[in-house]
């Protein structure tokens, strides 16, 4: 079978165990919310991976001569495509993740805005940029900056966001002009691979943008492959990433986990503060990397908080959803990851926290764990310390703001957070939360608010995406200097004279020194 092609499954939802099994050859790919099998798909060896690459490459120099206009028009064709085919996205994406639809229904929308910010900006952002020399000795030369976009851009993704988290890093690099690869997750190949087959088959568009399939070793071939790697996953896989790079010094942007705080002042509304921490830390059964993880509330709030906390958690509807919504909280889409989340669980109900709603796992079919609220946790349990990524919140009383400030900085990743409570204390407080971005009495909204980057401090990654950075970071800046006039020679040219050197050195003096003595060389 061909790259990026899948082969569905007549077998009815509801059998199975879960897992993306992956053999060498091929994948299965179950649906999480029911256990069922839905399609089996070819593993792409690194040899098909060089073969594509190569292929790709050899087409990306007329793409990049096309100029922004015309892939802005390319691109606005795949977003007409998105929003003509939503429904048909959302189910192959929903089956594949164990996705609620609400959830899942955000992705194609967000992709559709992505093309049209890119498409509107790209040319301040990326275009040619005319300098002023910044001193009057270089006043003869004509100073520009072209950005130039790496020939081929591998894009590897996690199964998280299946569509944003590749499509969403495809987009402002195929708009920079580079060609794109790109490797989804082992557990979620069939929606990308659906768009793939779109942009060629009934988009008919160029031949720069393609998909392999694997696990490790597909992503490892598409390091050596690409000129650049957008890759986003665990820190630990990251690390990997990185070193494999590091062998062909192929550049990199990491997009990694994170432990994001939620910090909630007594003069917050508490209502919204409760409903935000509710949805932010069960959306997506909490897979998302900016997902609220840990809650730091001043003492005055606590009580109220937690119970308006636990209310609304004890509210939510979990399990398989349809076309219509009729759940609020889906499956968890990798059985690892629940083993990871049953065991921070654990860890902290072994060591004197309580669980004030949910805590365990659910019996199958499907793979679902109890939305929980946590409460008398600290930093020495693994669920305030390393990353959930489920429907799991820990919340801590604090003294002040101070000490909540302390306990949010006080781990190893540094991704976003947010801070409830009247308006200029609140953010006041946030600007000291070390991470790439914070809200205020919101959460998680940075992610759709793309004129501004997005991107992890400390071990949440390297680099950003949206914005600017989100599309320079794809291209390589080439200066070019062009001397409008000038003689036979240059007076710092060959031969090196007694009165040319004085004369060189005579002008450098009297346009870098400061101070007239020292202009005029009166002062050595
Ligand atoms: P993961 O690191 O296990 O896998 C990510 C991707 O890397 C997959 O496509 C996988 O096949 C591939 N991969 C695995 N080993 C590889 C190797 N040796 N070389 C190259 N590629 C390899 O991550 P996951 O479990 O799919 O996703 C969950 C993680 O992603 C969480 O930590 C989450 O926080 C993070 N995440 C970060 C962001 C962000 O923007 N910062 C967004 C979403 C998810």
């Amino acid at each position: 079978m061909k790259s990026g092609t899948v082969e569905t499954s007549n077998e009815p939802d509801g059998t199975g165990n879960g897992t993306a099994a992956a053999g060498p050859d091929r994948i299965e790919v179950h649906n999480p919310a029911t256990g069922g099998l839905l399609a089996s798909v070819d593993v792409d060896p690194p040899e098909r991976v060089a073969e594509i690459a190569t292929r790709l490459r050899a087409r990306q120099a007329e793409w990049e001569a096309i100029g922004i206009e015309g892939r802005s028009e390319w691109l606005g064709r795949l977003r007409d495509w998105l929003i003509d085919n939503t429904e048909r996205v959302l189910d192959t994406m929903q089956a594949e993740t164990g996705k609620v639809r609400a959830d899942a229904a955000a992705e194609p929308l967000y992709l559709a805005d992505l093309i049209n910010f890119y498409a509107t900006k790209a040319a301040s952002f990326i275009g040619e940029e005319s300098v002023r020399p910044h001193t009057p000795l270089l006043a003869g030369k004509k100073l520009r900056v072209q950005y130039r976009p790496y020939p081929l851009v591998g894009v590897i993704s996690p199964w998280n966001f299946p569509l944003t988290l590749a499509l969403g890093d495809a987009i402002p690099a195929l708009q920079a002009g580079a060609a794109v690869l790109l490797k989804p997750s082992e557990f979620t190949p069939l929606g990308v691979a659906e768009i793939v087959r779109a942009w060629k088959e009934e988009i008919g568009g160029p031949d720069v943008f393609d998909c392999v399939q694997g696990t490790g070793e597909t992503g490892g071939a598409l390091i050596d492959a690409a000129d650049f790697i957008q890759f986003t996953g665990s820190d630990r896989t990251g690390r990997r990433v990185m070193a494999r790079a590091a062998e062909t010094l192929t550049p990199v942007s990491l997009e990694l986990g994170g432990k994001d705080p939620m910090i909630v002042l007594d003069d917050a509304d508490l209502d919204r503060a409760a409903n935000a921490a509710a949805w932010g830390g069960m959306f997506n059964s909490g897979q998302v990397c900016m997902s609220v993880e840990r809650i730091y509330v001043e003492e005055p709030a606590y009580d109220e908080f937690v119970a308006k906390l636990t209310a609304e958690v004890s509210r939510l509807r979990q399990g398989a959803d349809g076309r219509a919504p009729a759940k609020d909280v889906g499956a968890m889409t990798s059985p690892n990851q629940t083993a990871i989340v049953e065991e921070h669980v654990s860890d902290a109900l072994a060591n004197g926290a309580r669980a004030l709603v949910g805590g365990k796992r659910v019996e199958g079919p499907g793979d679902y764990f109890e939305p929980t609220v946590l409460v008398d946790v600290d930093h020495s349990m693994k669920v305030m310390r390393d990353e959930t990524f489920g429907p799991v919140v820990g919340v801590m009383r604090v003294g002040d703001a101070e000490e909540a400030v302390r306990l949010a900085n006080d781990t190893r990743y540094g991704l976003s957070g947010c801070v409830f409570g009247e308006r200029d204390r609140a953010e006041r407080v946030a600007r000291r939360v070390e991470c790439g971005a914070i809200n205020v009495n919101d959460v998680l909204v940075n992610y759709l608010a793309v004129d501004v980057p997005m991107g992890g401090w400390k071990e949440s990654g390297i680099g950003f995406r949206h914005g600017e950075f989100g599309i320079k970071k794809y291209c390589r800046p080439e200066s070019i200097v062009v001397t409008r006039f000038g003689g036979s020679r240059e007076p710092s040219w060959y031969p090196y004279t007694r009165a040319r050197r004085r004369l060189v050195s005579g002008i450098g003096r009297l346009f870098y020194a400061r101070g007239l003595a020292r202009r005029l060389g009166l002062r050595r």
